[in-house]
């Protein structure tokens, strides 16, 4: 059983409930370990079609405030609650990232990659559909080249959600991924994760979007077992019902590759966890 969720939003962002609230769906779970995980703060210029950038820029200091005093609160009673952010990798901001990253002091980095250069990958389908097959395939190279500059960065704890970028087009995603050179470069985008002393996030959020499949999916999995990649688990909550969401699938998804353990990250040290 899996005890930890690392991958939790707050109304803070675009997420509809508290901190409080969040925390108390996944006490109602079992959870020993709570991570908050709340998006970071974006540049003007990366924009979604439903924004929130003006609500998280005003509310984000009180969600540092809120998250850590839920943990001196919970400390006592045994209860991990870890204060984290899903950073938006941005290539060409990288002096942004180290920015917002080392305004607080975080126990961990999740790097989220929706974005390839100033557009959004997992918000317009229309988008997709408007791709021919071979244009949907460069994007994807392009995802998995964007990953491995991230890894190198060092920055990060955690690769968040890593076949996101199939979200709308789950099926010439995997036609893609048949592709051998496609795999060797997915191969290098986790062995960069791997070699930065990150871990790769397994997702439940992915069978709650139009692509119906955790992510990773099973051939990247398989790829990240046999490079020994550690993983951690991810709801990726944006509402209570959510914390926690799939996690007995998740469980037995991740023990079928032989993984009997997901890490957490808290300041630099990592902690195995038995699931
Ligand atoms: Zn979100
Ligand atoms: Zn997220």
């Amino acid at each position: 059983m899996i005890h930890v969720d690392l991958h939790t939003h707050t109304n803070h962002s675009h997420a509809r409930d508290s901190v409080r609230q969040m925390f108390e769906a996944g006490q109602a779970k079992g959870f020993t370990i709570h991570g908050f995980s709340e998006h970071s703060p974006r540049p003007l210029g990366y924009d979604y079609p439903h924004e929130y950038r003006e609500h998280l820029d005003a509310t984000f200091e009180d969600y540092i405030r809120e998250v850590e005093e839920l943990k001196k609160e919970q400390a006592p009673k045994g209860v991990t609650v870890l204060l984290g952010m899903e950073v938006d990798w941005l290539e060409d901001e990288i002096p942004y990232i180290r920015k917002v990253t080392a305004a607080h002091e975080y126990d961990y980095l999740i790097a989220g990659i929706h974005f390839l250069g100033t557009w959004p990958t997992d918000a317009v389908p229309a988008d997709w559909e408007a791709f021919p097959q071979e244009e949907r395939y460069s994007r994807y190279e392009r995802y998995y080249r964007t990953m491995k500059r991230m890894a190198e960065t060092r920055i990060f704890n955690i690769v968040a959600h890593p076949d996101l970028i199939k979200i709308f087009t789950v099926d010439d995603f995997h036609a893609w991924l048949e592709r051998p050179e496609s795999m060797a470069l997915v191969a290098e985008a986790l062995t960069a994760v791997r070699d930065a002393g990150m871990a790769m996030e397994i997702s439940s959020a992915g069978l709650r979007r139009p692509c119906r499949e955790i992510y990773p999916g099973p051939k990247i999995l398989h790829l990240a077992r046999e490079l020994g990649l550690p993983i951690t688990f991810a709801s990726d909550s944006h509402a209570t019902e959510q914390v926690g969401w799939g996690f007995e699938e998740l469980a037995r998804y991740a023990a079928s590759e032989g993984w009997k353990e997901s890490v957490v990250f808290c300041r630099g040290t990592v902690q195995r966890v038995p699931f």
